[in-house]
């Protein structure tokens, strides 16, 4: 502990000598790299519509892809640093840069690392966290960690620093209540959870989703719409369906006569229905008949009408059923069928039979 804390000093001291404000050209540096002056709270401002407007856990991954990529920055300076020193006194560089832009006072308890063999382990304390500060004075008390940022920039750094991923979680955070934050660095393997962690890493195109909602959006819309349209009792979103009632939505335009045809159950009587609907005799009744329940040689003279003395006992002329306007479309249901209709056959005729009603 007492050998972190003057390392802490030294490395601090010589950081802070290497930050430069340039009046002249309006610019900072920190090393190499241009810094900004920005106020928290502009800052706030900003991280709280963007979880306003996309939601606290997109929000959480840009921010912690942001801090991700500052901690990266700064561990630049730290492997530079690492040729003249310990590993353990260049990586306090990261801490220390830390504190130094105001972002949280960070202070390591304890520090294991390896760089060569790769092992890893450190507990940070946070104080005065920026983020869990500004998460509470927004949200109130969270039920889960909230330095998103920090947790970035922890991961970044370390990850730059050791040449592996190092995933940092905390353990404690002011936005959920406590005093102070703190974290733990471990090498992802290390971690039960290293995925469901990592994912906050992975950038994903809010436009490419926005894109394909939209399109889904149309279909569906497309989609119900059609079913709108359907009658009554229709339902289907087959291509065969989709043909075959196409062709019965042409048909329904016209006088022409339609035969149906199909295996039992597939709906032939449905869809002779949906033909009357659809016509512009839709207003008048609809007659399923069961034209197989009619004597074979009787079915022409039932549906048409006779003419008296047309056959032996044709004693007076009567109208067939198409022409009383009782009957509209004979439907055969069962294995019995008139003459001309073949098996699973379904005629529908359109109303007024004027091509075979006597006269
Ligand atoms: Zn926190």
């Amino acid at each position: 502990m007492t050998k972190l804390r003057s390392v802490g000093r030294s490395t601090s001291e010589d950081l802070r000598a290497r930050v430069h404000f340039c009046a002249e050209t309006g610019q900072i540096w920190l090393h190499e790299h241009r810094m900004l002056l920005v106020h928290a709270e502009a800052q706030a401002t900003l991280r709280k519509e963007l979880i306003d407007t996309l939601g606290m856990e997109r929000a959480r991954g840009l921010l912690t892809r942001m801090g991700y990529a500052a901690g990266v920055r700064d561990a630049e300076l730290a492997r530079t640093r690492a040729e003249d020193s310990t590993d353990l006194e260049a990586f306090m560089t990261g801490p220390q840069l830390h504190t130094l832009e105001g972002i949280v006072r960070a202070t390591p308890v304890k520090v294991e690392l390896d760089r060569h063999a790769g092992t890893f382990y450190a507990e940070i304390l946070w104080e005065n966290s920026w983020e869990g500060q500004w998460h509470r004075h927004h949200y109130g008390i969270h039920s889960e960690p909230v330095c998103w940022t920090q947790i970035g920039y922890a991961c970044g750094y370390t990850s730059a620093f050791m040449g592996r991923t190092i995933l940092y979680k905390e353990v404690e955070c002011t936005g959920m209540g406590h005093n102070n934050c703190r974290i733990i660095g471990k090498p992802a393997e290390e971690w039960d959870d290293a995925a469901e962690q990592m994912r906050y890493f992975n950038s994903e195109s809010i436009a490419d989703q926005l894109i394909d909602l939209q399109t889904q959006v149309v279909q569906l819309r497309s989609s119900i719409g059609d079913r709108d349209q359907l009658p009554q009792d229709v339902a289907g979103i087959s291509p065969g369906f989709r043909a075959a009632y196409d062709l019965l939505k042409q048909a329904a335009g016209s006088n022409i006569s339609v035969l149906l045809q199909g295996e039992t159950g597939v709906g032939k009587e449905v869809f002779a229905r949906s033909l009357h609907e659809l016509s512009s005799r839709s207003g008048k009744p609809f007659v399923a008949v069961n034209c197989a329940a009619i004597p074979h040689e009787l079915v022409e003279s039932e549906l048409f009408g006779v003419e008296k003395g047309a056959f032996t006992g044709a004693l007076v002329s009567r109208p067939g059923a198409l022409r009383a306007g009782r009957w509209r479309h004979p439907v055969p249901r069962r294995d019995r069928r008139p003459a001309g209709l073949g098996p699973g056959q379904a005629a529908a005729r359109a109303a007024g039979g004027r091509d075979r009603a006597p006269g």
